[in-house]
C-alpha cells in the first residue's frame, strides 16, 4: 500500500460541497469577509457539480417583488400548505425575502432569463417559477464562487468533519483526492456544509445497468446528512422523504408541462381520477385536501390509489397542447435544457407526445431539504424573526458550534429549490463571518491522534481489498470483503422493503421499521469489511457509509412519528391517519457516535404567519 501524502489546508471558512448552496455560501462569505481565507471543497468539479449539473429550465423560487407578484409571506403559506402544516416559517421567510436579489445576480452574471414579450417581466412558468435558458446555469453560478473563493479544491471527497479537542466545536474536515489519493486535512474556524441530498438510499425503479437513472442526481450521496450526524448535530423531519410523479423511465420533469403547457393527467380510460379520491383522502388527512394548491403528496396519493385500483397507466395528456407549435417547442426544449435522457427514452419507446400521451410514474423516495420536502439539519433561525426557541446561535448554525448549513442540508424549509438553496448559502455565509468576528476568532485545536486515526479509517477499504483480493469464491464474491456496489444494493433493498419503498407500495409499520433497523445494524457491521479496489471505489465506499448513516436516521424518524402525515410519500399502516393533535410538531434526532444510539424528541411548530 503506498504511503499517502497528507496535505494540510487552513482557512477561516470551509465550505463543503460546491453546488448551489455551497456556491452561495462561498460568494457571500467573501462579500462580508474581505480579508478572510475562504475555501470550498468539492468531490466533483464545481463547474458541473450537484443537482444542477445538467442544467435547469426553470428557477422554481422567485417572488417577483419588484412587480408585486408575490410577497415572502405568500411563499411561507404555500410551503406550509404543501408540507401539511409543518415548516420552519422563520427559515422559509428568511429565504423568501432575499431570493429575488439572488436571481437578479444570476441574470447579471449572464444567465438568460426568458421574458414575457407583452409585460417585459420574467416569463412565469407558474406562480413561483420563472423560465430560463439554463443549460449553463451551474457554470455561471460556479464562476462567481470561483472568483470569490481563496481556493477551490475540486475532486476531494469529504468523509468526516473534525471536532476540536473538547468535542464541542467543529474544527474542519478531512477527505481524500479521488484522483491522486492524497489525504486532505482542512482546519477551519467555521464550516458550512452544503453537500446536497440523497438518492439511492431506497431501491430505484431502474435497476441493473439502468440504475443510474434516478430522478435526484445519482451522485447526491447523503453527505449533507451523514457529516453533521456524525458530529452529534440534531436532524429534523428526516422521515419526510419525497416521492416524485414524473414521466416514466426518464424521470423527465412535469412542472413546465402542468404549469406552462397546461397539460393534465388521466387514467387509462381517459378519466380524471383526482376528484374521485377526494373524499377518502379527507378521511385520512382532514381539511388539508381542500387547500389550494392540493399538497404534492396528496396528488401522489390519488395517483397511487388509482394504480392500485387497476386503472393505470396514468398518462399526461400532451396531444392537445402539442398541436400548438410554440408549446411543442417548449415541451421538447424543457427536456433538452434539463433532462435530455427523457427525450431519448421517448424516441426509443416510439413516443411522440404530439400523437401519444406519455405515461407517468412515481419515483422511489429521496431524502432532501430543498424541494417539496424538508429533511435536514436543525438550524438556528434569523435573529430578527425566529421565535426564541429556534435561536441558540447564529443564523443557519446547527446545534454544533461553528457548523452551518445550506440547501438540502438544512431541514424544515421546503420549496427553496436552486435559487433558494443559493440564497440560504448566502445567509449561512454571512452568519459564519459574523460568528468568526465575535465568538470564533481562534483556530480550534484538533488532536493529531484524531487526524491519524481518521487517515487509517479513510483508506481502510483499500488496504482490506489489497490483503484479500486473491481470496475470491467466484466472480466478485469474497468471503473477506463486501464491495461498495453490493453493500449499496443491500441497503437499497432494506430501505425499500422495511422503510416504505416502491416494492412495499411506500408502506411500513413499527414491526417492519424495527426489523429494518436490525438489518441496517447488520449491514453496518459488514461495512467494516468494505473492500475498494481503487480510488474510485474508495469514493463509492464512503458514499455508501454516508447513505447508510442517513438511512438509519430516516428509519428512526419514520418509527418515531406515529401517524401518516404525508400519504403519497409514505404510509404508516399502523397509524394510517394524520394526527394533528399529537404530531403537529417537528421530529428531532441526535446520534451518539460512541454508543451508536439515537435520541428522538419533538419540537414545536410555530406559525408566525397567519
Ligand atoms: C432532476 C432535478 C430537477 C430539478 N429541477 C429544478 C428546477 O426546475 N428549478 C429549480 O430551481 N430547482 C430544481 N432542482 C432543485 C435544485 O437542483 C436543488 O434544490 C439544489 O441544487 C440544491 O442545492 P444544494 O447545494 O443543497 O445541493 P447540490 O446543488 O446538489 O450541491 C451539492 C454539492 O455537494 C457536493 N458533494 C456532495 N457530497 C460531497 C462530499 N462528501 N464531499 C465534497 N463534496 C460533496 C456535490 O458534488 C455537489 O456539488 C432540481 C433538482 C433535480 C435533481
Amino acid at each position: 500500500m503506498p504511503r499517502r501524502k497528507t496535505v494540510y489546508v487552513d482557512s477561516d471558512i470551509l465550505v463543503v460541497g460546491g453546488g448551489m448552496g455551497g456556491c452561495g455560501a462561498t460568494y457571500e462569505s467573501r462579500y462580508w469577509g474581505r480579508d478572510l481565507k475562504i475555501v470550498c471543497v468539492e468531490k466533483a468539479n464545481i463547474e458541473r457539480s450537484g443537482a444542477v449539473a445538467q442544467g435547469l429550465y426553470a428557477i422554481n423560487c422567485y417572488m417577483g417583488m419588484q412587480w408585486d407578484e408575490n410577497q415572502p409571506e405568500d411563499h411561507v403559506r404555500y410551503a406550509r400548505n404543501d408540507l401539511m402544516g409543518l415548516v420552519r416559517e422563520d427559515l422559509g421567510y428568511d429565504i423568501a425575502r432575499h431570493v429575488d436579489s439572488t436571481v437578479h445576480k444570476f441574470e447579471e452574471w449572464g444567465l438568460p432569463i426568458m421574458r414575457d414579450p407583452e409585460t417585459g417581466r420574467y416569463q412565469r412558468e407558474g406562480k413561483w417559477q420563472i423560465m430560463i435558458h439554463g443549460e449553463s446555469y451551474k457554470p455561471i453560478v460556479a464562476e462567481a464562487a470561483r472568483k470569490a473563493a481563496t481556493e477551490v479544491y475540486n475532486r476531494i471527497m469529504v468523509t468526516h468533519l473534525l471536532m476540536d479537542k473538547q468535542g464541542k466545536r467543529v474544527a474542519g474536515a478531512v477527505g481524500f483526492n479521488v484522483r491522486t489519493g492524497d489525504f486532505y486535512v482542512f482546519r477551519a474556524k467555521a464550516v458550512i456544509v452544503a453537500a446536497g441530498g440523497a438518492s439511492h438510499i431506497f431501491k430505484p425503479r431502474s435497476v441493473g445497468e439502468g440504475m443510474g437513472r434516478t430522478w435526484y442526481a445519482p451522485w447526491s450521496s447523503a453527505s449533507a446528512y451523514a457529516l453533521p450526524i456524525q458530529t452529534g448535530a440534531k436532524m429534523t423531519q428526516m422521515e419526510n422523504r419525497i416521492v416524485l410523479t414524473r414521466f416514466k423511465d426518464g424521470y423527465g420533469p412535469v412542472g413546465a408541462y402542468f404549469l406552462h403547457l397546461k397539460t393534465y393527467t388521466q387514467n387509462a380510460y381517459g378519466e380524471d381520477y383526482e376528484a374521485y379520491w377526494r373524499d377518502s383522502i379527507e378521511q385520512m388527512v382532514g381539511d388539508y385536501v381542500n387547500h389550494h394548491p392540493v399538497p404534492t403528496c396528496l396528488r401522489n396519493h390519488a395517483f397511487l390509489e388509482e394504480m392500485k385500483a387497476g386503472r393505470g397507466p396514468i398518462r399526461m395528456v400532451t396531444k392537445e397542447a402539442f398541436q400548438d407549435p410554440h408549446k411543442e417547442t417548449v415541451g421538447w426544449e424543457n427536456f433538452l435544457g434539463m433532462t435530455i435522457s427523457q427525450a431519448v427514452v421517448w424516441a426509443s419507446q416510439n413516443i411522440d407526445p404530439k400523437y401519444i400521451n406519455p405515461e407517468l410514474t412515481t419515483s422511489e423516495p429521496y431524502v432532501m431539504g430543498s424541494h417539496a420536502t424538508c429533511s435536514g439539519a436543525w438550524a438556528s433561525g434569523p435573529e430578527d424573526y425566529a421565535p426564541s426557541e429556534y435561536q441558540w446561535g447564529y443564523n443557519r448554525m446547527m446545534t454544533v458550534e461553528g457548523l452551518f448549513g445550506a440547501g438540502d442540508t438544512i431541514g424544515g424549509t421546503a420549496h427553496k429549490f436552486s435559487s433558494g438553496s443559493f440564497t440560504e448559502g448566502r445567509i449561512a455565509g454571512k452568519a459564519a463571518v459574523k460568528y468568526l468576528s465575535e465568538l470564533g476568532k481562534e483556530m480550534p485545536q484538533v488532536s493529531d491522534a484524531e487526524i491519524e486515526d481518521l487517515k487509517k479509517t479513510v483508506y481502510k477499504p483499500m488496504e482490506h481489498y489489497e490483503v484479500y483480493r486473491n481470496e475470491i469464491v467466484a466472480g466478485t464474491v469474497s468471503p473477506h470483503y463486501i464491495l461498495p456496489i453490493h453493500a449499496l444494493q443491500r441497503l437499497e433493498k432494506i430501505m425499500d422493503e422495511y422503510c416504505g419503498g416502491i416494492s412495499a407500495n411506500y408502506t411500513t409499520n413499527e414491526p417492519l421499521l424495527t426489523r429494518g433497523l436490525e438489518m441496517l445494524g447488520m449491514l453496518k457491521e459488514d461495512t467494516a469489511s468494505l473492500g475498494a479496489e481503487d480510488l474510485h471505489q474508495l469514493q463509492r465506499a464512503w458514499e455508501l457509509q454516508h447513505r447508510l448513516l442517513a438511512s438509519e436516521c430516516v428509519t428512526q424518524h419514520t418509527l418515531f412519528r406515529q401517524e401518516t402525515r404525508w400519504p403519497g410519500y409514505y404510509y404508516r399502516a399502523d397509524h394510517p391517519k394524520l394526527d394533528d393533535q399529537d404530531w403537529h410538531c417537528f421530529t428531532l434526532s441526535q446520534y451518539d457516535r460512541d454508543s451508536g444510539t439515537w435520541e428522538m424528541e419533538k419540537a414545536p411548530v410555530y406559525h408566525i404567519i397567519d
